[in-house]
């Protein structure tokens, strides 16, 4: 979900992050409102004036976004769910968990406590700006305006029921609690995610048609596209911790896996392992004990010379974190593991024993295979 992001500070422990394409975002208010808000409001002010109002405005605009994801965050914390930090960017911010929140009633109160933050920055905003505003410089008075009018907007938008913005986490909280299915409800309540999220690009779509406006029309394409994404991918990914959580790795592995011996050359692995197994990590090994592992993307390294001169064991990677795994660990580590990786396959390891080897092709068919039948299941019923 993320490009390249970069922690700014800590806030009550929580690490603030930003990603680099919050600063789109942040031109885009800046220049959005320096050009085509202030301006028509408050007339003949300098260029300088405006473009310090809008920037202001973006700046106030950070501001209460990290402030409605610390709302989520410090409510979060309270029901003893472990965060990941606050990460702002291109469609806004998020409060990381690490985990489904322990119950209904946690998943409601997290979910409200972010809007409720927004609530209160608009509404002080407008009552300051009503009570004390009359002196103050006009510059002043707009960017007060404009934080209370797109806090109270960034309400409007969190409210809709549409899983996972706010409003659609209060409504799988209420289904939840209804059937005590979080399963059921996270299902229900991604569809419609998932839908609303059609809406927007249908929506973006046709104000391109209608308006010519490429931009306005982008925007919700892209916001919508976002949506409909998040939503699928938050029910894939409870299935997936519902099904592999618990599960041991030894459930899933081959036992008698293929080594290499650490003497060959790599053009030997290459003709009678690499082209004979197709595998794309094979563990090398000296007798019985084993030295780490050789792979695909190592030999594609090797200039082709070499492949006579090399042997497996001189290029083999050390076993570490990024390729190994114990028997016991569970299945959802080990599947968390090869995403962080990028690899297909863990060696797992017994001490300095290898004892099989997992593959996601494993993992994802018994999960594809639970589900199939789980869902079957559900619908007969
Ligand atoms: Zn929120």
């Amino acid at each position: 979900m993320f490009g390249k992001r970069f922690e700014l500070f800590k806030l009550f422990g929580f690490a603030i992050r930003i990603d680099l394409s919050w600063f789109l975002v942040a031109i885009l208010v800046a220049w959005f409102l320096a050009t085509e808000v202030f301006p028509p409001q408050y007339k003949e002010l300098a260029p300088r004036v405006y473009w310090t109002m809008g920037i202001l405005g973006a700046l106030g605009l950070f501001i209460s976004v990290v402030l409605h994801e610390l709302g989520h965050a410090l409510v979060a914390r309270r029901f003893g769910l472990e965060m990941k930090g606050i990460t702002l960017f291109l469609f806004g911010g998020v409060a990381e968990m690490s985990g489904e929140p322990p119950s209904a009633k946690a998943e409601f109160w997290v979910a409200v406590a972010g809007p409720a933050v927004s609530v209160a920055i608009g509404l002080a905003c407008f009552g300051v700006g009503r009570l004390a505003g009359a002196g103050w410089p006009v510059p002043v008075q707009g960017v007060v305006a404009y934080l209370a009018f797109i806090n109270l907007i960034l309400v409007a938008f969190n409210v809709i029921p549409a899983f996972p913005l706010d409003g659609g986490r209060v409504l799988r909280s209420i289904l939840w609690q209804w059937k005590s299915d979080l399963r059921w409800a996270t299902r229900i309540s991604a569809r419609i995610g998932s839908g609303f999220g059609v809406l927007l690009i249908l929506y973006g779509v046709s104000v391109v048609i209608a308006s010519n406006n490429l931009l306005a029309g982008m925007w919700w394409f892209l916001i919508g596209l976002f949506l409909r994404g998040a939503a699928q991918m938050s029910y894939q990914q409870l299935l997936l911790r519902q099904i592999l959580e618990g599960e041991p790795v030894r459930r899933f592995m081959h036992d008698s896996p293929v080594t290499v011996p650490r003497a060959i050359s790599i053009r030997e692995l290459v003709d009678d392992y690499v082209y004979r197994y197709h595998f794309k990590l094979f563990p090398v090994v000296d007798g019985d004990r084993l030295l780490g592992c050789v792979t695909t993307r190592r030999i594609k390294e090797l200039p082709h010379d070499e492949w006579d001169r090399q042997t497996v064991g001189a290029i083999a990677s050390r076993c570490d974190e990024s390729n190994t795994i114990t028997p016991e660990d569970d299945a959802m580590k080990a599947l968390a593991r090869m995403n962080a990786g990028g690899a297909s396959r863990l060696m797992v390891v017994d001490g300095d024993r290898l004892v099989g080897i997992l593959t996601l092709k494993d993992l994802l068919g018994f999960f594809s295979l639970k589900v199939d039948l789980e869902e079957r299941e559900g619908r007969a019923a």
